[in-house]
């Protein structure tokens, strides 16, 4: 095994864009740097939000930016039945409760959407139009040393609350999919949109939990546009398109502060890479959470 397995985990929601690239760069360079495999998982499991022509799309992209994924494509939707597995052990383990709160319920009794307990002392019974949410100990804040953004402390109770692993309609909530997939995968390090960074104390103790094991985690900037909003595939930010590859990897270095040379902007693909790959520099990333472009 190395000891390094990256991964990037696009959802197929819609095209990559600029924001995607910032993510799918950082996480390939910072795997390629540390002579570390870099592995393709294709987010498929929220099926109401999959767009079918969206996938082929990402992997033309990824290849036509010579982003090079070192393994066959992971499917989190082929093998459905890892996460019920993880649910049972998790209530075997009483660290699951069935949870049959609307979210204006939620939002009524705490003026937001953290949990706050509801249904954790009362046994409700399986049925299937409830959602089943992890159980959090009465725990101190939590911590982690992230690989970007430095030490990070959150309080579980009160800033993450008693997370959703199955949603109503049946749908694998995406801490525990993730978990369970950057497990199979044996990922070491996930590093992403500081977007994502609450979600790394939830995954944390999922891996803790299941198989005692701890990811690293590192969180870069994300990008927000001029007016102010993260570019995501739902505010239908532009596509990346191949004829601009050089130029929006040049920029992205930028954007991640790794001073790229000015002749980078009119090199070829494979030169703007092996520059990228022998300057990597982890530390040069802004512990920002978000920058406007
Ligand atoms: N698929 C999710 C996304 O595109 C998250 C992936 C991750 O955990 O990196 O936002």
């Amino acid at each position: 095994m190395p000891d390094y397995i990256g991964r990037f985990a696009p959802s197929p929601s819609g095209a990559l864009h600029l924001g995607s690239l910032i993510a799918a760069t950082a996480s390939y360079l910072d795997a390629k740097a540390n002579k570390g495999k870099w592995l393709l998982r294709i987010d498929d499991l929220d099926t109401p939000r999959v767009v079918k022509t969206a996938i082929p799309r990402i992997l033309k992209q990824l290849e036509d930016y010579g982003l090079e994924w070192d393994q066959a494509v992971f499917y989190p939707s082929q093998s459905i039945q890892r996460y019920h597995d993880a649910l049972q052990h998790l209530f075997d383990l009483n660290q699951a409760f069935y949870c049959d709160c609307t979210r204006q319920q939620i939002q009524t009794r705490t003026g937001d959407l953290i949990y706050d307990g509801f249904c954790k002392t009362k046994p409700l019974n399986y049925s299937a139009e409830k959602a089943i949410r992890y159980k959090l100990a009465d725990t101190e804040n939590l911590a982690y040393q992230d690989l970007i953004q430095g030490m990070q402390i959150l309080n579980p109770i009160t800033q993450l609350g008693d997370f959703i692993i199955k949603r109503r309609d049946g749908i694998i909530g995406y801490h525990l999919a993730c978990a369970i997939d950057d497990l199979e995968q044996g990922i070491t390090h996930v590093i992403r949109g500081y977007d994502l960074i609450e979600s790394s104390f939830a995954q944390r103790l999922i891996t803790q939990q299941l198989a005692n094991k701890t990811l690293f985690y590192g969180h870069h900037p994300i990008a927000l546009s001029s007016q102010n909003i993260k570019l995501s595939k739902s505010a239908q930010s532009l596509a990346i398109e191949k004829q601009d590859a050089v130029q929006n990897l040049y920029y992205v270095l930028k954007f991640l502060n790794q001073q790229p040379d000015a002749d980078l902007q009119t090199a070829s693909l494979n030169e703007i890479w092996y520059w990228a790959i022998t300057h990597w520099n982890r530390q040069a990333i802004p512990a920002l959470g978000q920058i406007k472009l």
